[in-house]
């Protein structure tokens, strides 16, 4: 079913090419900043970094933590993610960079970025995926709605390793796993904010043939 779900999300809405960033280290920035806020925020902050040219991981590290704290204040929790940021930058210079992090098996560097402040399962497949370009599927909070709807999990509060192991499982033959899971995350949070949202707007929803919540 799954992977019935997946063409569908694709062929409605299109390849997302995510995520959206000039470069494998502004995926990472990007990715811890928008945790507990909206995207907008996180472009904004970013933006601050880049007129500073403080898009680096030394350049976050030798930042003064007052301004780095002023830069991202548009991402909000602006104190904690400053911290998380230079953590997260000083585990990458002391690693080699991101090249290097790449050449680590996906498990080791999983458990490595599991142990940094800040870094929970959710930021850090995020990481794995669009940075380091580790095939591991991306778990959230539209993810399980969705599948939860569609009764491929029968709660919405299903644990993250399980359901990761299920999508995965579901793919495991194809050869180009990365590219699929990378699109599969992307189209589930089109598809959430677009129309299975928390009010669902099942009349023009493209998986309806397969959904059992239906809400018309
Ligand atoms: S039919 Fe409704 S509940 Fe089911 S996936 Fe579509 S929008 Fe969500």
């Amino acid at each position: 079913m799954l992977r019935e779900v997946y063409q569908i999300l694709l062929e409605s809405y299109g390849e997302q090419n995510w995520w959206p960033a000039e470069t494998p280290f502004e995926v990472c920035v990007g990715v811890l900043l928008t945790q507990n806020t909206a995207w907008r925020n996180v472009e904004k902050a970013i933006s601050n970094l880049k007129g500073h040219k403080l898009l680096t991981p030394e350049g976050i590290l030798e930042c003064q933590k007052e301004l780095l704290e002023e830069l991202i204040r548009p991402a909000g929790f602006y104190r904690q993610k400053a911290k998380y940021l230079k953590n997260f930058c000083s585990y990458l210079v002391s690693s080699g960079g991101l090249e290097n992090l790449k050449r680590k098996k996906l498990e080791n560097l999983r458990n490595e970025l599991l142990k940094l402040k800040g870094i929970g399962k959710e930021t850090a497949d995020s990481i794995l995926l669009y940075a380091l370009e580790k095939p591991v599927f991306v778990v959230d909070a539209y993810t399980k709605r969705l599948f939860y709807r569609l009764g491929i999990l029968k709660t919405e509060k299903e644990n993250y390793e399980k359901v990761r192991r299920i999508v995965e499982a579901s793919f495991s033959r194809e050869s180009d796993k990365l590219k699929i899971f990378k699109e599969f995350h992307a189209l589930i949070v089109e598809h959430c904010k677009a129309t299975c949202r928390k009010k669902p707007l099942c009349n023009s929803c493209c998986l309806l043939k397969l959904c059992r919540y239906v809400k018309i």
